[in-house]
């Protein structure tokens, strides 16, 4: 059986950490003009007061997959061994990443109640593991796998055909192209 490992965020859901920087913001960034890749850089100075009160939040909690992730997945892990990967350590407050950790089990184990949650695996150095498939959002952990596909996010829309190609990497755009490349090809 062919290996596909499959990120969490931005992937199989966008989770609520958007919802919840607005709110604690109070209006709606232009996202389109943020330059970097972190949307809480937005916070400048409320950075600290942000994070004291986000440590107990659970961003999961009411959180959906994305489209047809569920029934694509499933169909999938009947032909191919699926495992999850994510990174859980929040940079701003690592001292409290393992409440973020325990929110992604929980959402994982309910949400895809199809898969052994022995394939879970909660680390952010995704280019250790060699599969055959990764699918990501991030370009960078998609090394170690023979077909990369990059998830489109807003960070990654502008990245050229060239530097793709140049990659060896395909873009997918929601789970149904996935399920038209994965499984209408090759098992
Ligand atoms: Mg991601």
């Amino acid at each position: 059986m062919k290996t596909i490992m499959v990120d969490m965020d931005d992937v199989i859901t966008y989770g609520k950490f958007t919802q919840i920087l607005e709110d604690y913001l109070g209006y709606k960034p232009n996202y389109k003009s943020l330059k970097g890749y972190y949307v809480q850089d937005l916070l400048k100075e409320k950075k600290d007061d942000f994070f004291q009160k986000f440590k107990d939040m659970n961003m999961y909690d009411g959180a959906r997959l994305l489209p047809n992730c569920y029934d694509v997945l499933k169909k999938l892990s009947e032909v191919y061994e699926i495992y999850i990967c994510t990174d859980y350590i929040w940079r701003e407050i690592i001292e409290y990443a393992g409440n973020n950790l325990k929110n992604k089990y929980d959402f994982l184990y309910h949400k895809l109640d199809f898969l052994d949650p022995r394939n879970f695996i909660f680390s952010y150095h995704k280019s250790l593991i060699q599969c055959d498939i990764k699918i990501d959002d991030k370009i960078e952990h998609l090394s170690g796998a023979k077909q990369k596909l990059l998830f489109t996010a807003y960070h990654n829309k502008n990245m050229s055909e060239e530097k793709l190609k140049e990659e060896n990497v395909i873009r997918v755009n929601n789970w149904k192209e996935i399920e038209r490349l994965l499984l209408t090809k090759e098992k």
